[in-house]
């Protein structure tokens, strides 16, 4: 298999794929050592992944450029990707023994009966990634899964196949064994061969196409499944915001990674009162964004992944601008590093290069407000008042985050108890955090990870029912 650099187009290595002969094979060999890895206490799979933080910690400048170099995340994003990532391992280390330890719930000596709850690994868990933060998206599921005792199937994107050899080969260096933490290299192929092997657990970070192909998949073997797919992410910026702070804040939310964040901002809803104000400040930031070659310090705005991806964001283009709206900034294919930011024509040509793109005058008929653009593109829609945004942000078929913009956080909490998100944000966007559900709700997924809800989910539960002989 080929690994691409988005920036230039040009190969930076060939990988060996798995065929499914070797995903059978890996299956068996991971099912085999399963058992005695959750024989061992859980503090010493604790202290085997403490070892991979400090590994992570130790490689993070090799591995950023690394990332950089298949994914085209600009170096200064993955390094902050891989020191973030560290917390969330810290989160599932110091959690882990006491969320999986057993629970008496009735202990009653007169009548010699107790009732526990034992925490059991649910087995052989296949983790399918996305490319667009290997590290979060894997660790979210993998650490914990095999904290708690599991074996590990784990197959990152095609797109970030090198990350995903380098996270295989730390954890194999720090004692996983290899059998147990299974490496699957490949593309859809592979993914669906993963799918066919009776493990019990799937959990998958992607799309809602292949989520739901997968789902549909292991509906019929009841295997457990945890989802978190796309999202068209709204933010409401209400009339008595600091206007200046929430149009900065809010480009960061959308333009980070190149928009190829779950959580990017997608959308933006703005009361007519501040609306031209925030466009201008908006556009301004936009427009300072230093767009280019992804290993330089300074680039904020890199290639973006997947050249398919070009074709969606030109069309949510089109599609607006025939329906009436109007691109303030951007709105083509260029390649900044050779043709300087803004450049597009034949130079587009190299690398995977798309003009960050602000468009307003935008209604809910445009592709670009209703279906997942992942890319650095945003629509910046005027509203009259509270009741009219909230109807907005609702009117999609997804739900993983939701914000609004205000000084009032009664007003605001009244507005997000009413968005069927799985998150929620008051004057922020785009974060994350490890002691917190990371859910999506309709086409944004099923599950959760993260938090303590995201430890549990590895486990299943066994009950006791214990009487003490009289
Ligand atoms: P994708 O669905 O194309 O691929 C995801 C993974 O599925 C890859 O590893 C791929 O090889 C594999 N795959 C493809 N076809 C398969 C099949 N038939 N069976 C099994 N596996 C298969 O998605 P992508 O382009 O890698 O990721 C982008 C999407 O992921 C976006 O929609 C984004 O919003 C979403 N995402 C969501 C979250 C979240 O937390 N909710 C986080 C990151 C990304």
């Amino acid at each position: 298999m080929r690994i691409v650099n988005p920036a230039d187009g040009s190969e930076v290595a060939e990988v060996d794929a798995d065929s499914s002969d070797t995903i059978v094979e890996k299956y068996a060999a991971a099912r085999q050592a399963q058992p005695a890895w959750a024989s061992r206490p859980v503090s010493e799979r604790v202290d085997v992944l403490r070892r991979f933080r400090a590994m992570v910690v130790y490689r993070a400048e090799d591995l950023a450029p690394l990332l950089t170099c298949e994914t085209g995340k600009p170096v200064a994003q993955a390094r902050s990707e891989l020191d973030a990532v560290v917390e969330r391992i810290d989160f599932f280390l110091d959690s882990v023994e006491s969320v999986t330890a057993d629970d008496v719930v009735l202990d009653d000596p007169s009548g010699g009966l107790r009732e526990v709850i034992v925490h059991e690994p649910l087995g052989v868990v296949a983790n399918i990634s996305a490319w667009n933060y290997p590290y979060f998206v894997g660790t979210n599921v993998f650490v914990p899964a095999l904290l708690c005792g599991n074996a590990v199937m784990y197959k990152p994107s095609e797109l970030a196949s090198l990350t995903g050899q380098a996270i295989a080969e730390m954890l194999w260096n720090v004692g996983v064994p290899e059998d147990l933490f299974a490496l699957v290299i490949g593309a859809g192929q592979a993914g669906a061969a993963l799918v066919d092997q009776p493990v019990d657990g799937l959990f998958f970070t992607g799309s809602y196409t292949t989520g739901l192909r997968i789902a549909e998949a292991l509906a019929p073997r009841l295997t457990p499944v945890g989802l978190e797919l796309g999202g068209k992410d709204p933010v409401y910026v209400t009339d008595d915001v600091d206007v200046a702070a929430a149009a900065e804040s809010l480009a960061d939310g959308a333009f980070y990674n190149a928009g190829q964040s779950c959580c990017s901002v997608e959308r933006i809803y703005v009361h007519e009162s501040v609306h031209d104000q925030f466009v201008d400040a908006f556009v301004t930031t936009v427009k300072g964004f230093v767009v280019g070659d992804p290993t330089e310090d300074a680039t904020y705005v890199g290639p973006v992944a997947r050249q398919p991806q070009l074709a969606v964001l030109e069309a949510q283009v089109d599609d607006a601008v025939a329906k009436g709206a109007t691109v303030l900034t951007g709105g083509h294919r260029g390649q900044a590093g050779l043709a300087g930011h803004g450049g597009h024509g034949e130079s587009a040509a190299r690398g995977y290069w798309f003009e960050p793109t602000v468009v307003v005058d935008v209604t809910h008929e445009m592709a670009l407000m209703r279906d997942e653009s992942f890319g650095p593109i945003i629509g910046i829609q005027r509203v009259n008042d509270d009741a009219e945004a909230l109807a907005l942000m609702n009117d999609t078929d997804y739900g993983l985050t939701a914000g609004v913009f205000c000084r009032d956080e009664g007003r605001a909490r009244a507005l997000l108890a009413q968005v069927d998100s799985g998150t929620a944000y008051w004057n922020c966007c785009d974060r994350v955090s490890p002691r917190l559900p990371w859910s999506g709700r309709n086409h944004s997924g099923i599950g959760s990870t993260l938090s303590t809800t995201g430890i549990e989910v590895f486990c299943r539960p066994k009950a006791f029912h214990l009487r003490s002989p009289s």
